[in-house]
């Protein structure tokens, strides 16, 4: 094999968090990277929309490749979220069983996690699963923060700059841009969430097909004196995982998300029906909730797999586009995983990568008002 132009870098096409977690990665592993983001601003979609929940991997399938990640990001996300100042609550989380099915599944659960090798304990007084070991994070600080930090350690990122055509050149990759920026790079990773399908197909591949998997949650401020100091997942049934309900950063309490397959990948709305959907069963969970009406309501969109899920590798289509696709459910929890993963494949294409460098601090992340507002305005403008 040949190797590549030492003057190319690894091109990096979308910038969620999976995006932000790979340029990272990357420049921390001795890579040079430029991230492509079509939106002006990164961790515009279902990284700045979801419940911002750094998940154990308690409930995941062993020997999965998602599960396979959950636990190796977890491994060296706390020091480097840690050294870059980014915030997180470990607030545990508790499942209730209120019947004998929900029982049997806590014990069903409690092995599962032992499995993955993840500590729960099993409440003696009312047989409730507690994994100590969830928290609540902010999203959009977390992608932001790892993207300054690759962007102090040399990483470049493109805003605006939504690739629209991929061509292969000798020993790499031509990437345009709708505004007809040209890049040309020793490799591509393909992060782009919900249209990862599309750019995959940029180079004739059309393995796996993309759909928004729609969550909508609701925003509370509970009264004087009363407060939520853990996560609260419902104990899941064979149809549904169900509505959680959690503390944000900012004091607030936050129930959701349903799951509502859609085919318009640009519908951010919230269903006027889903106030009524999730607060039956967020009550349920929390009754202090009852007859509060929530402050605020946001929706992320889920990129999920059809009959798919962790599409991570090269495309049989062109070896130097590596899709990374169908990061449903655990992208924020798992993306450092991800990133590392995927960065061991790049030396398949000639591509030097070292070890991973102690983290290069940018200074304290961005704070731009409430995460869970920011997309809603964005796609929204009048979000109050
Ligand atoms: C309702 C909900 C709840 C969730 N809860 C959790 C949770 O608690 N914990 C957890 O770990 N995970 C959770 N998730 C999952 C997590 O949010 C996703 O797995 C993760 O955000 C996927 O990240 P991504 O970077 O792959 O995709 P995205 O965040 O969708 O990012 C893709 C990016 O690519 C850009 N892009 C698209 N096309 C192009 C192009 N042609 N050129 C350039 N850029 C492009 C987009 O603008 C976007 O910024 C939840 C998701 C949802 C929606």
């Amino acid at each position: 094999m040949s190797s590549h132009s030492p003057s190319r870098p690894v091109a990096i096409i979308g910038g969620g968090i999976v995006g932000s977690a790979l340029l990272y990665t990357l420049a921390h592993r001795g890579v040079d990277a430029v991230l492509l983001e079509s939106e002006p601003a990164l961790a515009l979609a279902a990284s700045g929309t979801n419940s911002g929940i750094l998940h154990t991997g308690f409930d995941s399938t062993p020997g999965e490749l998602e599960t396979e990640l959950i636990l190796r990001a977890a491994r060296i996300r706390p020091a480097i979220l840690d050294a870059l100042g980014v915030p997180v609550i470990p607030t545990g989380a508790e499942l209730v069983p209120r019947t004998a099915e929900d029982h049997e599944t806590v014990r069903a659960l409690a092995a599962n996690a032992a499995a993955n090798g993840v500590q729960v304990e099993v409440r003696e007084s009312d047989g409730a699963l507690l994994v100590q070991g969830e928290s609540v994070s902010d999203p959009v600080a977390f992608a932001l923060a790892l993207a300054a930090s690759a962007v102090a350690a040399g990483a470049r990122i493109e805003l605006d700059a939504r690739v629209t055509a991929i061509s292969a050149i000798d020993d790499g990759l031509a990437l345009a841009t709708a505004d007809g920026r040209r890049f040309e790079v020793a490799a591509a990773i393909n992060a782009a969430g919900l249209y990862a399908d599309e750019v995959a197909r940029l180079v004739g591949d059309e393995s796996f097909e993309i759909y928004p998997r729609k969550g909508e949650f609701f925003v509370f401020e509970l009264p004087e004196g009363q407060t939520l100091d853990r996560i609260i997942l419902p104990v899941p049934t064979k149809r549904t995982k169900g509505v959680l309900v959690f503390p944000t950063l900012d004091g607030k309490v936050v129930a959701g998300p349903t799951a509502v397959d859609l085919d318009d990948k640009e519908d951010w709305s919230v269903r006027p029906e889903a106030h009524d959907e999730i607060l039956a069963k967020a009550v349920q969970q929390f009754p202090a909730l009852e007859g509060l009406e929530p402050i605020a309501s946001y929706a992320g969109l889920r990129p999920a797999g059809r009959g798919s899920n962790y599409v991570i590798g090269r495309s049989a289509k062109s070896d130097r586009l590596i899709n990374v696709a169908a990061i449903r459910s655990t992208g924020l929890t798992a993306s450092l995983g991800i990133a590392d993963h995927v960065a061991d494949i790049l030396p398949e294409l000639g591509i030097e990568v070292g070890e991973l460098h102690p983290p290069t601090v940018a200074g304290p992340p961005a704070s731009e008002g409430p995460w869970w507002l920011r997309t809603a305005r964005h796609r929204h403008p009048t979000t109050p």
